[in-house]
């Protein structure tokens, strides 16, 4: 049943995927929202395994059930990123290079869809880690949906090399196909690798497997380093400690996916309300609360 919002409701967006009661969307949009004084409710929605594209138009149309006021975008969260693609009338050219999506404008000319996760790693490594990309050796572990994500934004950063190396080496070719082109505009060497034997000595090194999410040893050698390297972990919160810690004790700089997870959440704040927020009051509320939970 669709009704018309009340004029004075606040916008509303939401964050859809299975699972989401973990997810700090919620906390990190509504930091945004308080900063910049855009009046926006912002909820999680559970969507049924094989049922996300129902439960997207659902929450399009009808919103939440509980808020009153008009549903104008998304983000996507695992395991649906791949879905939005299919599902939106128009596609960033950085979705359609990861043919994945995690945001989603609700345009009245039809869903407009977006993948913020590069754009936030690569402003997560430059503005707040301090590392500008031009010229680096980057590795990338990982050829899932996250890596798929992050490899276009980080070659137009214009790196000199980016190595993908991945569990399934066959992914991790057609990932470097796929970019070839992409590589080739930015002046960038793209090439894939084995993880056993990936290179040495990289200037950032990338962990977009699911590695540390599923509690295993980091899957390449420590060579991978060297004193100063900036190694970054897509996941955050004790299970990125694994990684963090080897980087550490192997003379690198250990990162967590936490600046990402801040930044990817901005960009997609300032393409639904055009006001870009400042990520870092956000980032050390986000720390801190994380904290007081562990
Ligand atoms: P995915 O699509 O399921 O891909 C998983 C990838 O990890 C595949 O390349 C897989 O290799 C590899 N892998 C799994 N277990 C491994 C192991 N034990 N050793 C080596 N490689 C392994 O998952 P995803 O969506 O890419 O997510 C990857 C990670 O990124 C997750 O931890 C997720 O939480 C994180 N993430 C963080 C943010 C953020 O904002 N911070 C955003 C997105 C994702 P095969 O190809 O061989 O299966």
């Amino acid at each position: 049943m669709t009704s018309t919002p009340p004029a004075d409701a606040p916008d509303l967006y939401a964050v859809l995927g299975n699972p989401v009661e973990h997810s700090q969307s919620p906390f990190i949009h509504g930091e945004f929202a308080r900063q910049t004084g855009e009046r926006i409710d912002y909820v999680r929605v559970c969507c049924p395994l094989d049922g996300f594209a129902p439960a997207l138009r659902r929450f399009a149309a009808e919103g939440d059930g509980v808020h009153r006021g008009r549903p104008r975008g998304c983000n996507v969260t695992v395991p649906f990123k791949f879905e939005v693609p299919r599902l939106a009338a128009r596609l960033s050219e950085r979705a359609t290079l990861a043919q994945a999506a995690n945001t989603l404008r609700f345009d009245t000319d039809g869903w407009y869809a977006d993948n913020t996760d590069g754009v936030g790693l690569r402003r997560d490594v430059e503005h707040n880690a301090g590392m500008p990309l031009a010229g680096r050796r980057v590795l990338l572990i990982g050829a899932g949906g996250a890596a798929a994500g992050v490899l276009g934004p980080l070659l137009a950063a214009a790196p000199a090399v980016v190595t993908v190396a991945n569990r399934t080496p066959d992914k991790a070719h057609a990932l470097v196909q796929r970019h070839a082109g992409w590589a080739r505009r930015h002046g960038a060497t793209l090439n894939a690798a084995p993880l056993d034997a990936p290179g040495a000595g990289f200037d950032l090194v990338v962990n977009a497997s699911a590695s540390s999410l599923a509690g295993q040893a980091v899957p390449v050698p420590a060579t991978v380093l060297r004193v100063g390297t900036l190694a970054v972990d897509l996941m955050y919160g004790p299970a990125a400690t694994g990684f963090t810690g080897w980087a550490q004790a192997n003379g690198a700089i250990g990162r967590d996916g936490l600046g990402m997870l801040v930044e990817q959440a901005a960009e997609a704040f300032a393409l639904w309300r055009g006001v870009r927020p400042d990520t870092a009051p956000v980032l050390d509320a986000l720390r801190a609360r994380l904290s007081d939970r562990s």
